[in-house]
C-alpha cells in the first residue's frame, strides 16, 4: 500500500495517516515530522528549514525530496508507506513518481481530505491547546498568523496536485469534515 495524504494544514492528514499506517502495517512518513526532528538536533537541514517553517513557507524542493528519497530507501518502507505532507509541489510529485518508477512501482492512491477552510483555524487552535493541556510544547507554527501563511502556501503550490493526481486516475476525494472514525471508514471504503 503506497498512499499520499493530500489536504490543507489541519485537514486531518496526520490523524488519518496514522490510522492507515496501523491498518496496513506500513510506516507513516511525515516530512513535517522529519523536518521538525532535524530542527531539534540543529542538523544542516534543520538549520536551513527552521525560519521557513516558523513563518509557514515551504522548504526547498531539493532538500525535502532528498529527505524522502533517503527515508523511502529504508527497509520498513519497502512494504509500502503513507506519505503525509509530501508532495507539496508539482516538482515534488514528479520527483516521487520518478523515484517509484525507478523501482517499477506506482502509488496505490492519493487520499484528498476535503475540508472547510473557515473551520481549519479552529482546529489548529484546538491542536495547540491540546498540546499545552498535555504539558507539551505546541508546534511553533500552530498559531493564526502562521496558519494563514500555511494556507496561502497550500493554495499557491499544493492545491494543483488535486488535478495532477486526478489526471493520473489516482485521486480519492474524501469529506474530511465528518467525525474522525467516519472519515477513516470512508477512506478504507474508497480504497477497497
Ligand atoms: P506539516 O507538519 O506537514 O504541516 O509541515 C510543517 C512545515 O514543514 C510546513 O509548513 C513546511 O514549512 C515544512 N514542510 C513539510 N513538508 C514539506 C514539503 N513536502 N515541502 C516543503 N515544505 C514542507
Amino acid at each position: 500500500m503506497r498512499l499520499v495524504m493530500l489536504g490543507p494544514p489541519g485537514a486531518g492528514k496526520g490523524t488519518q495517516g496514522q490510522r492507515l499506517a496501523k491498518h496496513f502495517n506500513v510506516p507513516q512518513l511525515s516530512t513535517g515530522d522529519m523536518l521538525r526532528a532535524a530542527v531539534k538536533v540543529e542538523s544542516p537541514i534543520g538549520l536551513a528549514a527552521k525560519s521557513i517553517m516558523d513563518t509557514g513557507g515551504l522548504v526547498g524542493d531539493d532538500l525535502v525530496i532528498g529527505c524522502v528519497q533517503e527515508r523511502l530507501s529504508q527497509d520498513d518502507a519497502q512494504r509500502g508507506f503513507i506519505l503525509d505532507g509530501f508532495p507539496r509541489t508539482v516538482a515534488q510529485a514528479k520527483a516521487l513518481d520518478e523515484l517509484l518508477d525507478a523501482s517499477d512501482l506506482r502509488l496505490t492512491g492519493v487520499i484528498e481530505l476535503l475540508v472547510d477552510e473557515e473551520k481549519l483555524l479552529q482546529r489548529i487552535e484546538k491542536r495547540a491547546a491540546e498540546a499545552v493541556a498535555k504539558g507539551e510544547e505546541p508546534r511553533a507554527d500552530d498559531n493564526p498568523d502562521t496558519m494563514r501563511k500555511r494556507l496561502a502556501s497550500y493554495r499557491e503550490s499544493t492545491a494543483v496536485l488535486s488535478n495532477f493526481y486526478y489526471n493520473q486516475g489516482r485521486l480519492l476525494s474524501i469529506d474530511g469534515m465528518r467525525e474522525v472514525d467516519r472519515v477513516s471508514a470512508d477512506i478504507l471504503e474508497a480504497l477497497s
